[in-house]
């Protein structure tokens, strides 16, 4: 399942291309990503009817999780064993499992080779040796535990003759990163190591997915994102990185990514997002794409993120050469205490600086806020708003704070008693509402300044005009307008 935002935004599920590209041609796979194809539930039902999966696998997020949990009840019913990773199932997995009895299995942390290992062990298969290689690299203890489970499992069909689910649950527990159910209790196994060197992943199989479905602003054709690094040096309290990769960097290298951007040019793309907890992570990295795709003439227009403290006016130069044609900062607050609160790290003054180099070198800016983060009254959000209006920003969108489980920021809400009471998972939703109520500004409030910071933002001759030359169907306009109908008060 994929998943649009209110913008009418859909992106493309390359986490999902990455395992088809892992357990093909083992196995037969397919992508079904219904919320691009605009499919129904019955539709969906139907088509899980006519391709009886073995496995069903979804990622879950905390806003989805009711769908998400609703797509693994019909593929159970249908007797598929059910699989699901994301950043809402690492940290709450229990929490997850115990209501949902339709989820069989949970893929903690980095998914990718718990998924194949976890397969492999159902279909009674060894790993490949190339598989092999790479759990070995990722983990070198893997292969002590990978014989000692066979072993057990040996012992085990010995002493219990045809006892299948004892066998079974010996390998099972030998899966770092898994958990699954024995019996009544949920077994969660020991962390999987993050793989040590993302080159080893084999390229996503970005074909499987429907490009042409994928809806951005400004851009019309087929799309994709290529995932140039994972993780990233900052600490910002409320970065969901925090779950997926703690502390860890790893780039791939610069002839890895341009391996992909051919295989994507194979495919006719020519638009492409580098999608990245932080982009600019590494400055050798990012400029060696660039000298890569200017010396390989890759004809690409993409786009990235970055922070306005991790580039410099040469890099930005290049990756302007080199087709980077947007950028979206993550710019949050313009008031200096909270972006200390929330440790962002950077000066105010250095979004302007950082903003002016890019629109120089002529990419385009589209800065990201969030509204209501620790410490936000009506002064600072007035601030936000009056500092959004100063950039030479293309693009504007105003979050709301969101205490994601598995972040600080969540831990830090839950002590301080800053969760509404009552509030449901699915309301922990940066697009929409809130669950955070400080005692210096209430939920309502906190929602109320964002949707002003967007219409005033937004409801200006420059931005109105980008907004609406950027929609890329008739259905992005109608959100847009809806978004800003709702801004204006005028819908609910
Ligand atoms: S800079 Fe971005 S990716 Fe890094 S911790 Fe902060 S919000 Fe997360």
């Amino acid at each position: 399942m994929g998943r649009r935002s209110r913008e009418g935004m859909i992106w493309p599920q390359v986490s999902l291309a990455q395992m088809a590209a892992l357990l093909a041609p083992d196995y037969s796979v397919e992508i079904v990503d219904a919320i691009a194809e605009r499919m129904s539930w019955p539709q969906f039902e139907t088509l899980l009817r006519e391709r009886r999966p073995r496995y069903y696998v979804t990622q879950v997020t905390a806003p989805t999780l009711q769908n998400d949990m609703y797509g693994t009840f019909l593929a159970r019913s249908l007797g598929a064993r059910t699989i699901a990773f994301g950043t809402h199932v690492t940290p709450l997995t229990r929490e997850t499992m115990e209501p949902y009895p339709s989820l069989d299995f949970v893929l903690r942390g980095e998914p990718e080779l718990t998924l194949v290992e976890l397969v492999d062990t159902l279909e009674g298969r060894g790993p490949s040796p190339q598989m092999a290689d790479l759990m070995h690299m990722a983990d070198p203890t893997w292969r002590i535990a990978y014989r000692r489970a066979q072993s057990a499992d040996h012992q085990s069909q010995m002493a219990q003759g045809s006892d299948e689910r004892l066998a079974i649950s010996d390998r099972l527990l030998a899966i770092k990163g898994l958990a699954w159910r024995n019996g009544n209790d949920i077994v969660i196994n020991p962390d999987r190591p993050f793989i040590k060197n993302l080159d080893d992943l084999p390229l996503p199989l970005h074909d499987m997915l429907p490009l042409h479905r994928y809806r951005v602003p400004l851009i019309k054709g087929p799309y994709s994102f290529v995932v140039t690094s994972r993780g990233c040096p900052a600490n910002c309290l409320f970065c969901i990185k925090h779950v997926s990769y703690g502390r860890t960097v790893r780039v791939r290298s610069p002839e890895n990514v341009i391996a992909e951007l051919r295989l994507l040019q194979d495919l006719g793309l020519r638009d492409v997002h580098m999608y990245a907890d932080l982009f600019t992570v590494d400055r050798d990295h990012v400029m060696g794409i660039c000298e890569l795709m200017l010396q390989e003439q890759l004809d690409f227009r993409w786009t990235c993120n970055s922070r306005v403290d991790f580039v410099d006016e040469e890099m930005l130069c290049l990756m302007a050469r080199a087709g980077c044609w947007m950028i979206s900062w993550g710019i949050e607050s313009a008031n200096e205490g909270i972006l200390r609160r929330v440790r962002k790290g950077y000066r105010p003054e250095r979004a302007a600086q950082t903003l002016g180099w890019a629109k120089a070198a002529g990419i385009k800016n589209w800065g990201y806020f969030i509204i209501g983060l620790p410490g936000e009254t009506d002064e600072t959000a007035r601030q936000t708003i009056e500092l959004a209006k100063k950039l030479p920003l293309d693009l504007a969108l105003f979050h709301i704070a969101a205490p994601y489980p598995g972040t600080p920021f969540y831990q830090q809400a839950v002590e301080k008693g800053w969760i509404r009471p009552g509030a449901r998972w699915e309301d922990v939703d940066m697009d929409r509402s809130t669950v955070l109520d400080y005692p210096q500004m209430e939920a309502e409030r906190i929602e109320y300044w964002a949707r002003r910071a967007f219409r005033e933002w937004a409801f200006r001759p420059g931005p109105m005009w980008t907004y609406l030359t950027s929609m890329a169907s008739p259905a992005t306009f109608r959100s847009a307008l809806e978004i800003g109908l709702e801004s204006l008060g005028w819908v609910r």
